[in-house]
């Protein structure tokens, strides 16, 4: 591709608009272009990027089995509605009437659509293994979109379904698909983790989510140091403390704790360390009200509590609710007389002589004990902190941030069940068709791949995901002696790479900088050296420069290209 008729619009200054370095980047290197909140335009060069990804993405799914379609954007509410989403998917759904006042939705996702045409056509076992994938675009009316092609509202994504006759086959494929999106992010040149994931309202521990490393993550990761647990925060079991507590209870006193509401302010006031009290939360599960006890120092995981409590509805009781059960001012509710059920942190259990509200305005309680008050159910309701060791080998634990690019997901026979998608058994029997789901966030993986390949020139695009290869750049294309040359090499080049010849008559600085922004790995650059019959290679990833005889430039290239990929 030749740079003066290449769409390429880049940018010296930083857009305002952008908070991350990828999205910066991005909008600097003309990769996309904003049209509405959430909803971009992609340019040649960040299509390129993004054909790449989905390149290597249909390859590993072929490979592991799936087969390509194509499904409708545009899907009917009757389907939403029979599998109970139309209501439950809240605003991220974007709803529309056609001209006969149908409704329909645009798709957030193809679980419906895609077992509606299962169901259609699987009649027997023997119609089984099925395996289909999809890259397309999805429609989520997000809440927040930001940082670019990170949190779009319009976005691509590979989504893939399994069906298989049973539990076991189907998670056989599960592992089959764990194994294809370790291959892609891998071949992506991604430094990734697969961390077990919340299942959501379904339970098990079949859920896994891809998460690529990086500071701006929207998600945490705990990992273990010595085994190989790793797993998002919000699913992260947490166990029982070690040794509980030996000191002997001590006599309970109610004290004066004027104005102090929150756990700082009151452990600050009676000279005592959050692990020593204990904070009383009020919830509203489905409406009823519930306290939940947790450790001063420690934060209630509301999706544990959720599934925990098997309810649709969970939030923080309004201060006038928490008023009305606990007779006091917001900041000093305790279990003792507590009229509700409470359900408390298993970190409870091992402690003794603690401090709660005493559900009296300015009054705490010190000294107090677990048989002062009755506890419903001990369980694991917090998120895990450093201080916690690894749940399945007790070693110790780091915790990083992480852009979640894929999630797989054993659905079993939720889809199914609603939809009636059965097929016949070798007995002649009707079965349900067991599910799994497997989601990619194609533009996401590009903004994730820059957001951990970037220095403060620009893009480092890791080889494989690459728009071009290699750029060549002639420094004076006044120069007759210059131009034939390179026009020579863009040639040669070409048959073997993807090149981007700067063939524009720019000051070199710019040229510099604009393929620094680029990044693309690879720069040829025909200089003052020429004269000797020699280019300079530089590799963007280590900035490394070296003079090569053009007779012995494709067997570099070749060689570089080899070092570059995964
Ligand atoms: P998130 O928690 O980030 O909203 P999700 O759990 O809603 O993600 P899935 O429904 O599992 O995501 O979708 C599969 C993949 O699609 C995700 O792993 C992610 O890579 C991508 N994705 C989801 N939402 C967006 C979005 N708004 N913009 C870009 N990519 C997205
Ligand atoms: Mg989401």
């Amino acid at each position: 591709m030749r740079y003066s008729r290449y769409f390429l619009p880049t940018l010296k200054e930083t857009p305002a608009e952008a908070e991350i370095e990828s999205h910066k980047l991005m909008l600097r290197a003309g990769m996309i272009r904003k049209l509405t909140s959430g909803i971009y335009s992609y340019l040649p060069l960040g299509l390129r990027a993004v054909r790449k990804v989905e390149k290597i993405v249909r390859e590993e799914m072929n490979r592991a089995g799936a087969q390509e379609v194509l499904l409708p954007m545009v899907q009917p509410a009757e389907l939403w509605q029979a599998s109970g989403r139309w209501e439950k998917y809240g605003k991220e759904l974007l709803r529309f009437k056609d001209r006969h006042e149908r409704d329909y939705c645009l798709g957030p996702t193809h679980e419906e659509v895609i077992t509606d045409l299962v169901r259609r056509e699987v009649r027997s076992y023997r119609d089984l293994p099925l395996n289909l994938y999809q890259i397309q675009t999805k429609f989520r009316d997000e809440i927040r979109p930001r940082f670019g092609l990170m949190r779009g509202r319009e976005f691509i994504m590979k989504d893939g379904y399994s069906f298989d006759v049973d539990d076991t086959e189907a998670e056989k494929t599960y592992w089959r698909m764990y194994e294809a999106y370790k291959s892609i992010f891998t071949r992506c040149g991604l430094d990734f983790r697969a961390v077990e994931a919340d299942t959501g309202a379904i339970g098990g521990s079949f859920s896994h989510e891809f998460m690529v490393l990086a500071d701006v993550g929207e998600d945490t990761i705990v990992f273990c140091q010595k085994c190989d647990y790793a797993a998002n925060i919000e699913k992260a079991e947490v166990v029982e403390p070690a040794k509980p507590s030996s000191e002997s209870p001590k006599q309970r006193e109610e004290v004066h704790t004027p104005d102090k509401h929150t756990v700082e302010e009151v452990t600050a006031f009676l000279g005592i360390p959050p692990q020593k009290l204990v904070k009383t939360i009020l919830y509203l599960a489905d409406g009823k009200p519930i306290a939940i006890l947790v450790r001063g120092d420690h934060e209630v995981n509301e999706i544990k509590l959720g599934h925990l409590l098997g309810c649709k509805k969970l939030y923080l009781a309004p201060p006038e609710e928490v008023k009305r059960l606990t007779h006091a001012e917001v900041g000093f509710a305790g279990p003792i007389g507590l009229d509700i059920p409470i359900i408390a942190d298993i970190a409870i259990k091992g402690m003794a002589n603690f401090v709660t509200g005493a559900n009296k305005t300015d009054y705490h309680f010190v000294n107090v004990n677990l048989n002062d008050f009755k506890v419903s159910k001990f369980a694991d309701l917090r998120f895990i902190t450093p201080e916690d060791t690894c749940p399945r080998c007790g070693g110790s634990l780091e915790f990083k941030r992480g852009i979640e690019v894929g999630h797989i997901f054993k659905l079993g026979a939720k889809y199914s069940e609603k939809l009636k998608a059965t097929y016949l058994d070798v007995e002649g029997k009707e079965r349900y068709i067991v599910m799994g789901c497997y989601g990619i966030g194609v533009g996401r993986t590009v903004a994730a791949a820059i957001e951990q390949n970037h220095d403060k020139d620009g893009i480092i695009f890791p080889f494989p995901i690459a728009p071009f290869q290699v750029y060549l750049l002639p420094v004076d294309v006044k120069k007759q002696e210059v131009v034939e040359k390179a026009e020579t090499l863009y040639q040669e080049l070409s048959r073997h790479w993807e090149v981007l010849y700067d063939d524009r008559d720019e000051r070199p600085g710019v040229k510099f900088k604009d393929a620094d922004l680029i990044g693309i790995p690879i720069r040829i650059t025909l200089g003052k050296h020429l004269k000797d019959g020699k280019v300079e290679v530089k590799i963007r990833k280590t900035g490394e420069m070296i003079l090569v005889l053009l007779s012995e430039l494709m067997t570099s290239i070749e060689r570089l290209a080899q070092t570059l990929s995964p």
